[in-house]
């Protein structure tokens, strides 16, 4: 069969490989009909992400058809229309009975319960031998550990094209949005205009917000601007002598400020990224100047909430902020995607939510390699693709 893998620092491949098998009696193996490129998986093209191996099989976002299934998988029949959770989740440990399925505790093996983070997190699909070596979905087929938990049978009202991104951008955009507490009459800024930042504008309005701001630069701006009539925007690289995205946020908002700022950059674009590596090394670390203009830019007691990945530690952090004027810092984690699903499978039956609007260019899986160079360029104002399979 036919998949991406990454063949070493920036370099990824179409290559010719051995099909999946069911191993596990839970497991499902699908034949993905569809698959996208995320933000994310830069992070693995670049090589910032530990533990890749030449050869792995990216995507961590697909949908496709069951296909083969072991004796202990429930509720799935042979040719449904499935779309996978980006986390492998077991559906029966601690978080997964609360449906908190990205901080599962049985499907990832690797370092994170000794080292930094205090604890571990979920297996994920796609990712690298740092989240259980998993191979990933952007593939003619793929295996899904625990599919039972792991897969959601898509209506056959809800196109391959729509129903993809409940693996991962449409759950995430919502945790973020109410995990960081947006409520009724809410200002709302957030960092970031990519797929995460639109969906988040879309879900804090379906929220009640009053208003939206996003910020960013370049033409992603635009995009928001056609796509999302009613945000609000700024452009950081085009503002005045004396004016910071602070200064700005606070003139649009009576001086306070807005109530909520979203996370939705991040990545390699933070600072604080590359310190997981300076960090084993016993270097010292700078923390993100965006976390910085977040807590000094929301009103007294309003809520900062983290979705951009970041890794590792950070300094010069303002605390003192924090402490004065109470604002609230929320990590939104790694989103828990199955304790969406049904509500926002729902809405895209419904029409309330519309994922087409960030979905830019149609590829075929030949064709996924030249796409990540791309991608990552964001030539031709590329951003969310939708790879058929
Ligand atoms: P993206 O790269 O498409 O968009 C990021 C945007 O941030 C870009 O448009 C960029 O111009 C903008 N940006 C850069 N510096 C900025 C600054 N200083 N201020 C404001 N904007 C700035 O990424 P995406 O796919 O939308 O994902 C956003 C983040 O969410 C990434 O870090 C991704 O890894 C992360 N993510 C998190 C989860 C989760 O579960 N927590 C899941 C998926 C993605
Ligand atoms: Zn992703
Ligand atoms: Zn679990």
């Amino acid at each position: 069969m036919k998949a991406l893998a990454w063949m070493g620092k920036n370099t990824v491949q179409v290559i010719d490989t051995y099909k999946p098998k069911v191993v596990e009696d839970q497991d499902v193996v699908l034949k993905v009909t569809g698959s996208t490129v995320c933000g994310s998986d830069l992070h693995l093209l670049h090589g910032t992400v530990v533990e890749l191996q030449k050869g792995d099989i990216l995507g961590h976002e697909f949908c496709g058809v069951v296909e083969n299934m072991g004796e202990g998988v429930k509720g799935l029949n042979k040719g449904d229309r499935v779309v996978a959770s980006f986390q492998i989740a077991c559906g029966d440990c601690f978080f997964c009975k609360q449906k908190l399925s990205s901080q599962c505790e049985r499907t990832n093996s690797n370092t994170l319960e000794k080292g930094m983070y205090g604890g571990r997190t979920a297996g994920m699909l796609g990712y690298s031998h740092f989240t259980g070596g998993f191979a990933g979905g952007q593939a003619e087929y793929v295996r899904v550990p625990y599919g039972s938990v792991n897969l959601l049978k898509l209506p056959d009202s809800v196109p391959d094209e729509k129903g993809l991104y409940l693996s991962d951008v449409l759950c995430t955009s919502y945790n973020c949005v109410v995990d960081t507490g947006v409520s009724e009459g809410d200002i709302v800024a957030i960092w970031g205009a990519g797929p995460i930042g639109q969906m988040c504008a879309e879900f804090a309005f379906l929220q009640g917000a009053k208003r939206v701001i996003i910020i960013d630069s370049n033409w992603r701006l635009d995009y928001v601007k056609e796509k999302y009539p009613k945000v609000e925007t700024i452009d950081y690289s085009k503002l005045g002598k004396g004016e910071s995205v602070v200064t700005k946020l606070k003139e649009m908002t009576d001086g306070r400020g807005p109530d909520d700022a979203l996370e939705c950059v991040a990545g390699e674009y933070a600072k604080g990224w590359a310190h997981y590596f300076e960090m084993q090394l016993g270097m010292e670390t700078d923390t993100s100047e965006i976390v910085n203009e977040m807590i000094a830019s929301v009103r007294n007691f309003g809520r900062v909430g983290i979705t951009g990945v970041y890794v590792g530690f950070t300094n010069h952090f303002n605390i003192g902020s924090l402490m004065e004027r109470g604002i609230r810092l929320i990590g939104n984690g790694q989103a828990p995607v199955h304790l969406y699903w049904d509500k926002l499978l729902k809405w895209i039956e419904e029409g309330k939510i519309n994922p087409l609007n960030m979905v830019t260019h149609r590829v075929r899986i030949e064709d996924l390699d030249k796409v990540y160079y791309k991608f990552e360029k964001k030539e031709d104002g590329m951003q969310k693709v939708f790879v058929q399979t």
